[in-house]
């Protein structure tokens, strides 16, 4: 295994069984730990790069099986944050010293681009020292390059799985892995910081379907690779399923800094769902982000993709001290900065 994961760090290639290989092997993860966070502090020290995240609404077209705001749950209670709502919690924002503001929802219907432009034209002139992520779902080509064009710089979709007959387990017929490629395939070329990944311990996930997914990030070479273990909710079909495993998801964000060095990697809320330290774990393997809730209190226990989802304690927006003190115990520094991707320098 040792020299395996020497290979995949000195080459950033390996076939799909080396990969099986490492992903579903026995052998002490602290090993990989170490050379992920090395080649982390390589390239972005000990900062850890902060973002603020702001739920923008709970209404959802889309049916993914696994998530708690899909259209089909008739008992979530849906929310829509206005323009106004969204402002405040970036001013609010910007003083806590966040430079990045996430704008992240379901597939709203109300987020048609001539609602998105004049908001995205907002925010960069009233706060022109930061970045704007967009994390809104499937979109056309024309639709990302207007909101590219009005100013927003990065985007977050994850392909969710890059074995195409699994993503048919997760989603309903009418979601197509195509068009999520597709979907990826276009903020790249237009020039999105382009957020890609996966969840951890989806249902019939195997290790095979994981190691397709880093065969897939290869090809794709996204500057953002958000990891996560699958969490069930209740109130979806997939609310029997077993929630994905904290280990494995580690495991799975060491690979990932292997294999990309310069990768915005954030250390996600899931994992620190299943786990109460699981930012800092999740840190200690080789992310290099943590996006903290800047939504208003009153609708973060709405935005529940999975269950328990958490949004208080170092979740919040709000706890930015404790943030920089536990990253600071663990020798890391929470900075106010944009945390842009670095492009390779070799
Ligand atoms: N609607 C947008 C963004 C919101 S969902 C989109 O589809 O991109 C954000 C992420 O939450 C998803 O990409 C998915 O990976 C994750 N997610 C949803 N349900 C989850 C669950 N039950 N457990 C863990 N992660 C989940």
């Amino acid at each position: 295994m040792k020299s395996l994961i020497q290979k995949l760090a000195d080459g950033r290639h390996l076939d799909q069984n080396e990969w099986v290989a490492l992903i579903a092997g026995d052998y002490d993860d602290q090993l990989l730990f170490d050379q992920a966070v090395a080649v982390r502090q390589r390239v972005y020290g000990r900062d850890v790069y902060i973002r603020g995240l702001i739920e923008l609404s709970n209404f959802c077209a889309n049916d993914c099986y696994y998530c708690g705001i899909r259209c089909s749950n008739a008992l979530a209670e849906r929310y829509r944050l206005t323009e106004e709502d969204i402002l405040a919690r970036c001013e609010a924002g910007y003083a806590l010293g966040f430079r990045t503001f996430v704008l992240q929802g379901g597939e709203d219907g109300r987020d048609r681009d001539d609602y998105l432009i004049p908001l995205i034209q907002k925010i960069k002139s009233q706060w022109p020292d930061c970045a704007l992520t967009l994390s809104l779902g499937e979109r056309s080509r024309e639709s990302y390059q207007a909101l590219y064009d009005a100013g927003a710089n990065r985007y977050l979709l994850r392909h969710e799985t890059a074995n195409a007959e699994h993503y048919a387990k997760l989603h309903p017929p009418f979601q197509h892995f195509e068009e999520r490629i597709r979907c990826l395939k276009d903020l790249l070329e237009i020039g999105f910081q382009t957020g890609s990944g996966f969840m951890v311990g989806s249902p019939f996930q195997t290790p095979e379907f994981l190691a397709q997914d880093m065969l897939l990030l290869e090809e794709l070479q996204p500057q953002m690779v958000g990891i996560g273990p699958f969490i069930p909710h209740h109130q979806t079909p997939f609310a029997e399923y077993p929630a994905g495993s904290l280990e494995l998801t580690l495991r799975m964000v060491a690979l990932t800094r292997l294999l990309l060095p310069q990768a915005l990697i954030p250390a996600t809320t899931a994992l620190a769902t299943l786990d109460p330290q699981g930012r800092e774990r999740g840190i200690l393997a080789g992310a290099n982000v943590v996006m903290p809730n800047l939504s208003p209190a009153d609708v973060r226990k709405k935005y529940l993709l999975y269950d328990n989802k958490a949004c208080t304690g170092l979740e919040a927006a709000e706890a930015l001290d404790n943030l920089r003190n536990s990253m600071a115990a663990i020798g890391y520094q929470v900075v106010t900065d944009r945390g842009d991707w670095k492009k390779p320098t070799e």
